[in-house]
């Protein structure tokens, strides 16, 4: 872990030009470099430490750096996209035949690549659990088991795990724990505090914040594990973060702290207002005294996020009116913007699963996931206020 002296704010913000080199130009934003390759002194030998864009450029180590503070880790490898980081963590732990343990809220695109590439191609096994319930977690993980991948919150129903607990189960056997932390962010979330041994994110979502870059990002405090990935990620899949995109991200990262604390100010009172409404059945969201976990939330968690989603009282096409008369929230998949967007997980978010898996799932044709933005919270009220008045 790093041993900071300043708060996350502070450096979310920070350029520390400290280190010289490419840095030494008195930029006060870290400047965007190019080169796909660069020169050598000598054969084989050079300067800067820098050989092929694949291996090492100077932005992306910038925000490679500006990374590890954010997230207290040791080191930080940032890929093309958060699935890009998913894929390349996996086929660092993974062997054939390994027995893995998922929770079963887990983002879909990452189940979709644990069949592909670890069930299909690796003739792994994966056991999906509610890890809301530690006794079937517990049941699960045996000493056989390789890796655990958790997320918490999930999407869209926003359950939680016990993140601490699932790691002295996880670190008891020796399997390697992932956290994707995406949902809740390094502000409200340290998974590497509660034994995870890696914590992948999408950056395209929160870090980057302005849904205008895809990025995803792997961080740990094991050096071994650390030069897996990145043996994997440069070698093997080359899936790394474009020189621009990387710019974008530390951009984003300049206002993270900001837009976190009024995305869920915004959530707060968005949830309320919906748990309120006639015609709303249910509303999950991790800071309702009401979730069935709100203590363990308020427990390890610094915050409850940005997402809520909820079921109406209605019939599909009653939902899709809703969805289509919304001015200010943008039907659109996808979180962690500056905007509000809103997804209907039955036929846009989750369209992937079979109509019994997604009903097994919960995702009813009539729940609605909103991602709420940095707007005026008035304004969104009133937004939902109008497309909810017909029903
Ligand atoms: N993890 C979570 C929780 C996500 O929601 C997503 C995308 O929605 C991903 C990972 C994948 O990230 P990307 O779209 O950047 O590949």
């Amino acid at each position: 872990m790093t041993d900071s002296k300043y708060h996350l704010e502070t450096l979310a913000t920070r350029f520390d030009r400290a280190g010289g080199g490419v840095r030494n130009a008195g930029d006060v934003v870290p400047p965007i470099h190019l080169s796909t390759t660069h020169e050598m002194r000598s054969p084989g030998e050079s300067d800067h430490g820098y050989k092929y864009n694949r291996f090492g450029n100077p932005t992306r180590d910038i925000l490679e750096e500006r990374l590890t503070k954010i997230c207290d880790a040791e080191r930080a490898v940032t890929c093309a996209s958060g699935t890009a980081a998913i894929a390349a963590t996996c086929l660092s732990v993974v062997e054939a035949g390994d027995h893995i343990v998922a929770f079963d809220g887990i983002y879909g695109g990452t189940r979709l690549l644990f069949e592909d590439l670890l069930v299909d191609s690796l003739g792994a096994t994966v056991e999906y659990v509610d890890a809301t319930d530690m006794d079937t977690v517990d049941a699960a993980i045996t000493d056989e088991t390789a890796l655990v991948w958790m997320e918490s919150p999930t999407n869209p129903l926003l359950r939680l795990c016990d993140l601490a607990a699932v790691g002295e189960i996880a670190t008891a056997v020796d399997a390697t724990y992932v956290v994707d932390n995406t949902f809740a962010t390094p502000y409200f979330q340290r998974p590497l505090e509660r034994g995870a041994d890696i914590v992948v994110h999408s950056t395209t979502k929160y870090l980057n914040g302005h849904s205008d870059s895809m990025g995803g990002a792997i961080l740990t405090d094991d050096h071994s594990l650390a030069d897996a990935v990145e043996h994997t990620q440069s070698y093997d899949l080359g899936g790394t973060l474009a020189p621009f995109d990387s710019y974008l991200t530390l951009r984003g990262l300049r206002t993270f702290p900001l837009r976190m604390d009024r995305h869920e100010a915004n959530a707060g009172e968005l949830a309320r207002y919906l748990d309120g409404h006639p015609s709303v059945a249910h509303v999950n969201y991790p800071g309702l005294p009401h979730h069935p976990q709100h203590d363990l939330a308020r427990e390890q968690m610094d915050g409850f996020g940005g997402i809520v989603s909820f079921e109406l009282d209605a019939t599909a096409a009653e939902t899709r009116a809703v969805l289509e008369v919304l001015d200010v929230f943008t039907l659109a998949v996808s979180l962690g913007g500056t905007e509000s967007l809103v997804d209907h997980p039955a036929t846009m978010s989750a369209s992937y699963l079979a109509d019994a898996e997604r009903e097994a799932a919960g995702i009813s044709d009539s729940l609605i996931r909103i991602a709420v933005g940095v707007e005026h919270v008035d304004d969104l009220l009133a937004d939902l206020d109008q497309a909810l008045e017909n029903l």
